[in-house]
């Protein structure tokens, strides 16, 4: 194969996912703007037998779409349609991993507003998968059965990785949940890996947390520095107690 040619292959292979891979040359980066402290919101915490769930390595591999829909969140901008599919055969809820999915892409720290479908097109299919569906969906990319991707369609969602997450966000599963979605449909939307910043620093959505942290400090969010709604809301009526009447 020319030489041209392996180049351009690396480069499409380091846009694509997650998997194992020689690192590709990469054009130098403006660095991001300094990360904020973590936000104070505590994360919503996963009830105990969730994370009794033991998952196949292999499942039935034929994907079923979640039925029904739901809305995006208000605001400005534009929306992108998206779908959930989930292997049939894997112990988890279909309606719960699409409202999971659905609460973090939605979240105001997230990359954008999503609304959820079950047909027509979409920019991004979310799909949880088996270990060995993973592996095949993946491919060529080397998720080693516990990595997630994006292979161009879909944004897979390895099972194991969610029933359990990985040990750098110290057992925070609904956190590391918010990171792989946030990571893997920012691959749909265009977004390549990052690296840790520095240490001490918020890693990046785009980081590779899965594998490792480097010296980073865990973090799931694309702008981590944005607040939830609630606690907008609260910081609001603080000012406006403080304002006093008249
Ligand atoms: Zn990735």
């Amino acid at each position: 194969m020319p030489l041209l040619a392996l180049l351009v292959l690396a480069l499409l292979l380091a846009a694509a996912g997650c998997g194992t891979r020689p690192p590709a040359p990469s054009p130098p980066r403006p660095s991001p703007p300094p990360t904020p402290s973590p936000s104070r919101t505590p994360l919503p915490s996963i009830a105990p037998r969730q994370r009794d769930v033991r998952v196949p390595f292999a499942a039935s591999g034929r994907y079923a779409v979640v039925p029904g829909g739901a809305p995006a969140r208000p605001g400005r901008g534009s929306v992108v349609r998206y779908l959930v599919e989930v292997e049939r055969g894997l112990p988890f809820d279909p309606g719960e991993f699409a409202a999971a999915v659905h609460r973090t892409l939605n979240d105001v720290r997230g990359w954008a507003r999503f609304q959820r479908v079950d047909h027509g097109p979409v920019r991004v299919r979310v799909a949880l998968s088996s270990p060995r569906l993973t592996i095949r969906q993946c491919r060529p990319l080397r998720t080693g059965g516990t990595l997630s991707c994006w292979n161009g369609t879909r944004s897979v969602i390895n099972a194991l990785r969610w029933a359990k997450g990985v040990p750098q966000y110290g057992g925070d599963l609904a956190a590391y949940r918010n990171y792989v979605i946030s990571h893997e449909v920012g691959h749909s939307l265009g977004h390549s890996h990052r690296p840790c910043p520095g240490p001490g620093r918020l890693a990046p959505v785009m980081t590779q947390q899965s594998k490792s942290l480097g010296r980073c400090r865990p973090n799931p969010w694309p702008f981590p520095a944005r607040k939830p709604r609630e606690e907008r809301r609260d910081r609001r009526s603080e000012a406006r107690a403080e304002r006093g009447p008249g």
